[in-house]
């Protein structure tokens, strides 16, 4: 059996973490190395590695994942907008093996990304 992840660990409350949002299918809390002044991750409940490995029977809990999102932005104040990342797989520069949505805001971002 493979190493609990980061964000699992989290999800078990064994970190502590600014959480700002959660319910019982998924979680947000701020990164801890933000890349703007708003920078939070949506993270399932369910361990799901990334997002090539969620399935079909998935779906609607991606759309959860869309939709806490969109409730996080409201809740931050983002009315100016924001920017979701889902990094997948090493070359999309996933570097934690639990499937999250990267919330971005508070700033204008660049297109495109590096
Ligand atoms: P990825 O590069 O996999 O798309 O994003 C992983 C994110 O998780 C990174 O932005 C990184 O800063 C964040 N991260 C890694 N470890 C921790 C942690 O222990 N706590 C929090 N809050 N964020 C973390």
């Amino acid at each position: 059996m493979s190493a609990k992840t980061i964000f699992k660990k989290i999800i078990d409350g064994e970190i502590p973490t600014d959480i700002v949002y959660q319910d019982d299918k998924c979680l947000a809390f701020r990164d801890v190395r933000p890349q703007a002044p708003t920078h939070v991750l949506v993270i399932p409940r369910k361990e799901i590695a990334s997002l090539a490995d969620a399935t079909n029977e998935d779906s609607p809990l991606l759309g959860h994942l869309l939709s806490a999102a969109r409730t996080v932005a409201a809740q931050l104040g983002l009315a100016r907008g924001y920017r979701l990342v889902i990094n997948c797989g090493p070359d999309g520069g996933q570097t934690v093996d639990h499937l999250h949505v990267h919330i971005l805001g508070g700033r204008p971002l660049a297109w495109p990304p590096g």
